[in-house]
């Protein structure tokens, strides 16, 4: 029965694929698998791989030779954000260029590439998360945007896992927005912002939170501050980019 099943999907997936070819969401181009970017488009991207400190997934410059679990100066010195940090890439022109119309001009279709090179950034992690949660927005800023980015980031991370997306347990309440803040500034910032709602969901959990871009970490270590302060276990974070500072 699941054959016959499986053959009929694969027939209307053929059917739907000449119909509706799969093309790249960036630059239209042709590609094999629905949202999916081109290779000229994945080119350009900086995505992340070894060596990378092994805790927060700093990238180090690709020549150096650091054994099998580098670290970087803020993680050795036990200063890490989260208890696992990995980002699928470097902030720059490219991902900057995804992200915003991602963000703020409802490019929403993004959300598959970039939430699947997020999957890809966390391969080499044993975490096993209870839950999946994206780091919340102010409900303000939700009216007037319609959608969270890092819930639709979220959702297939939480799929693959096989695991509850909680978008209920944590609270945000309205800032403005913290643009081009220095780190101590973000920090002072957001302190305060989030307030957890359900303590009861959190206690004992480890949780793995999901957000677009990491700039200082800020966000991350505060919501982490709650989430502990709740009694959650231990708190990941994956992000689609990351500001990379020279150390
Ligand atoms: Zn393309
Ligand atoms: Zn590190």
């Amino acid at each position: 029965m699941n054959c016959v099943i499986k053959s009929v999907k694969n027939f209307l997936n053929n059917i739907c694929e000449f119909v509706f070819p799969s093309s790249c969401p960036l630059c239209g181009a042709r590609v094999s698998v629905h949202g999916e970017l081109c290779p000229d488009c994945w080119c350009a991207f900086n995505w992340i791989s070894n060596p990378k400190c092994c805790k927060c997934g700093y990238p180090f410059p690709a020549n150096l030779d650091l054994g099998a679990h580098p670290m970087c100066p803020t993680c050795a010195a036990g200063n890490c954000e989260l208890d696992l940090i990995r980002s699928a890439c470097v902030y720059d022109d490219a991902s900057r260029g995804a992200m915003l119309p991602f963000k703020h001009g409802g490019r929403i279709k993004y959300g598959r590439f970039m939430s699947r090179a997020m999957i890809w950034a966390l391969r080499d992690t044993d975490i096993r998360p209870d839950v999946v949660m994206p780091v919340p927005l102010a409900y303000l800023r939700l009216c007037r945007r319609s959608y969270n980015q890092a819930t639709i980031l979220a959702r297939p991370i939480a799929r693959a896992y096989g695991v509850r997306l909680d978008l209920n347990s944590v609270r945000r309440k309205y800032r403005p927005n913290m643009g081009h803040k220095s780190s101590r500034e973000r920090a002072e910032n957001i302190r305060g912002v989030f307030s957890v709602r359900t303590p009861d969901t959190v206690r004992g959990k480890k949780i793995l939170l999901v957000d677009d871009v990491m700039t200082s970490g800020a966000t991350f270590a505060e919501l982490r501050r709650v989430l502990m302060h709740s009694g959650a276990s231990a708190v990941y974070g994956v992000t689609f980019c990351r500001v990379v500072h020279a150390i």
